[in-house]
């Protein structure tokens, strides 16, 4: 049975922090359950004290948790998991997360609490994905306020929270909050792109552990692809090195036909760009494949939720009482709908930037070889094409072209509309 780290590719340095963090947590848990008993013991000695020995012992386990975190043997209570998208960053926290459920404080992979953090169903350990643009403040105190709980296992809160850099300042607060003084049970994972002040503020920033991820080689993804998703190592290898150290992407581009096709249309861009039409056609057709892998990607969890919350409210109910049911009920819907909506934008912008990472990788090929670089292409199946495009631009006019898939992704990240972004992109690739 592979431990909990297993599928954390390529990324030696950070298992090494997080196994050492696990054990140093588990210590912790033991030197409190001592501490406990021993009180549990002296209090055989008759005592007056109204609150009662129990309540005694408690409060020292806690404290003594809280002295043995504090002394830093490995473990501490917030930490901030950083690194490129797709190296791993949710991957590595949920693992991490299992090891402190760990009943044997490794993350061994076998026991109740690792198999239930995994698999998502641990009552002490909630994963926060937020769906929409940005994390509200609601959802953050009502999480925050859970997080407080005694563990219902016995050993730690541990709270998830994907994509910390979409917080909104508010939220950052209340998070903040929690984090200066933290529960002596409590442990927060954050997951941020990087620890730039516009990901995560210097004050959570100044509070937390980083653990930061690398970019894992293609070797590297392409050996977990084989081992655990039995891909051939021929198509392995592939689709490791396209998907440029995205773990996730890789897998898509190996196991999934219509990810393959959307990839290929992206790289078929540079040859159809022959004039201003088709620059605009080009711009259209990558914004509504955008468009249509995100409707594919949300379209059941939207109908799902819709259905979901038709049959709570009791949809097509008659009688008294029903007239003010359905007033509520077009408010609940309402919201929902609004939620679907910022979701739906979300996927859009998540698959446009995939494409645009692809696109990049090509005139990346073309530059390494118009400049003579030792280095392997991104994009084997088109490096021939790349090759053809560095001859016609030269280097100079093959580091524009990628200059201006990278200012797209900068423009679109700083909420330009994506069409504009794209359409002013499609021209530059086109003149140069
Ligand atoms: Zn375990």
């Amino acid at each position: 049975m592979p431990d909990v780290f297993a599928d954390l590719v390529g990324q030696d340095e950070a298992v090494d922090t997080l196994r050492r963090a696990a054990a140093a947590a588990s210590a912790v848990l033991r030197a409190a359950a001592a501490a406990s008993a021993v009180l549990r013991a002296a209090a055989v000695v008759p005592t007056t004290d109204a609150d009662g020995p129990d309540a005694l012992a408690e409060e020292s386990a806690d404290a003594q948790a809280a002295v043995a975190v504090d002394a830093g043997a490995g473990m501490t209570h917030a930490w901030i998991f950083t690194g490129p998208p797709g190296s791993g960053r949710s991957v590595a926290a949920r693992a991490f997360a299992a090891a402190l459920q760990c009943a044997y404080g490794t993350g061994c992979g076998a026991c109740p609490g690792c198999h239930t953090t995994m698999t998502g169903t641990h009552a002490d350990v909630r994963m926060v994905v937020p769906e929409g643009l940005s994390i509200g403040v609601n959802e953050m105190r009502a999480l925050v306020l859970r997080a407080a709980s005694t563990p219902s296992g016995g050993r730690w809160q541990v709270v998830v929270i994907e994509d910390a850099d979409r917080l909104t300042e508010a939220a950052g607060n209340a998070l903040l909050k929690a984090i200066e003084e933290p529960p002596p049970r409590t442990v927060f994972l954050l997951c941020a792109p990087s620890t730039h002040p516009e990901d995560i503020s210097v004050t959570i920033r100044s509070r937390c552990r980083v653990v930061p991820l690398g970019q894992p080689s293609p070797d590297a993804v392409a050996e977990v692809l084989v081992r655990r998703d039995g891909v051939t190592p021929d198509v392995a290898r592939w689709a490791a090195a396209a998907a440029q150290g995205h773990v996730g992407r890789a897998r898509r581009l190996a196991r999934d036909p219509e990810a393959r096709k959307r990839r290929e249309a992206v790289l078929a861009v540079p040859r159809r760009l022959t004039g201003v039409g088709a620059a605009f056609d080009a711009a259209s057709a990558l914004i509504e494949a955008a468009e249509a892998e995100a409707e594919a990607s949300v379209a059941e969890a939207d109908a799902a939720e819709r259905a979901a919350l038709e049959t709570a409210l009791g949809a097509g109910g008659t009688g008294r009482g029903a007239a003010g049911a359905i007033r509520g009920a077009a408010g609940q819907l309402k919201d929902l709908e609004k939620r679907q909506r910022s979701r739906a934008t979300r996927a859009q912008r998540d698959a446009l930037d995939r494409a645009l990472v692809d696109l990049a990788g090509f005139y990346r090929d073309a530059l390494t070889m118009a400049l003579r670089a030792p280095v392997a292409p991104v994009h084997t199946d088109t490096a021939a094409l790349a090759g053809a495009g560095a001859q016609k631009w030269d280097a100079e006019g093959t580091l524009r072209r990628l200059e201006a898939v990278l200012e797209c992704r900068a423009a679109i990240e700083a909420n330009v509309k994506p069409r504009i972004a794209v359409e002013a992109m499609m021209l530059s690739l086109w003149k140069g």
